[in-house]
């Protein structure tokens, strides 16, 4: 078993559920994909290990001996009963992490509620990303945690010159400087003496308010 004792069930081979199996599956680590559809199943089976069930049926659940699985992935969006009714049943066996995608934020809700993990708002997630990039201020933008982003961005004007201490980025913006990035250089890390130059990218962490203040000077 690769990777510790870590094996994963995928519920669901839609776009987002075989994305996610066969990027685990690249990766060494013992998967088994699982869709009540069974031209779905056939067409992937020569790819990864799959099986054909309905895991809203407690009796499928127990045939594919889900004592096995430390983790299981619900990516059913088709149906906010069967995504429900699955992640119930995957716990009640015994799978403690799940981590289950969502397609409204009732359906998170009631993911939550049931004890579901990690609640995936797939698409809600890929437009804050495509709007924050499209906005132009961001070269990259990932979201953390709640409101903590990593982003990227080019140096902003006021910041031109200045080293991160002389700048104070943390005290005046609560924003950490990860790293800097020039042009034809090697990736440096944030130390105080750093200084940002024009077109330099710059990585930082903070709050999505704290980064737009630190933007906006
Ligand atoms: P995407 O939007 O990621 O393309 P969907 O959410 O439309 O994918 O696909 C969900 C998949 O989950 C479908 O292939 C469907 O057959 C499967 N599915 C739905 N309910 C169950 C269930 N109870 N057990 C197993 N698979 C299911």
């Amino acid at each position: 078993m690769a990777n510790g004792n870590r094996s994963v069930l995928v519920v669901g081979l839609g776009r987002f559920g075989s994305a996610v199996a066969t990027t685990l599956d690249h990766m060494g680590q013992d998967v088994l994909a699982v869709d009540r559809n069974a031209e779905l199943v056939s067409r992937w089976s020569s790819i990864l290990p799959t099986v054909q069930a309905d895991l809203t049926d407690v009796m499928a659940v127990e045939q594919i001996g889900i004592t096995d699985f430390t983790t299981a992935v619900v990516a059913i969006g088709d149906s906010v009963e069967a995504s429900v009714l699955v992640t119930g049943n995957l716990l009640d066996a015994g799978i403690s992490d799940i981590w289950a995608k969502s397609v409204s934020l009732q359906h998170a809700r009631i993911l939550e509620r049931i004890g579901a993990t990690h609640i995936i708002n797939a698409e809600t997630d890929a437009g804050k990303r495509v709007g924050h990039l499209v906005s132009g201020n961001y070269l990259d933008y990932i979201e953390i945690d709640g409101p903590h982003t990593v982003v990227k961005i080019h140096t902003p004007n006021h910041l031109i010159g200045y080293s991160i201490a002389e700048a104070q980025v943390h005290e005046r913006y609560g924003v950490t400087v990860v790293a800097v990035k020039s042009p034809n250089r090697d990736l440096e890390y944030g130390s105080k003496d750093l200084v940002m130059h024009r077109n330099d990218e710059l990585i930082l962490m903070g709050t999505q308010d704290q980064i737009e203040q630190l933007i906006r000077g």
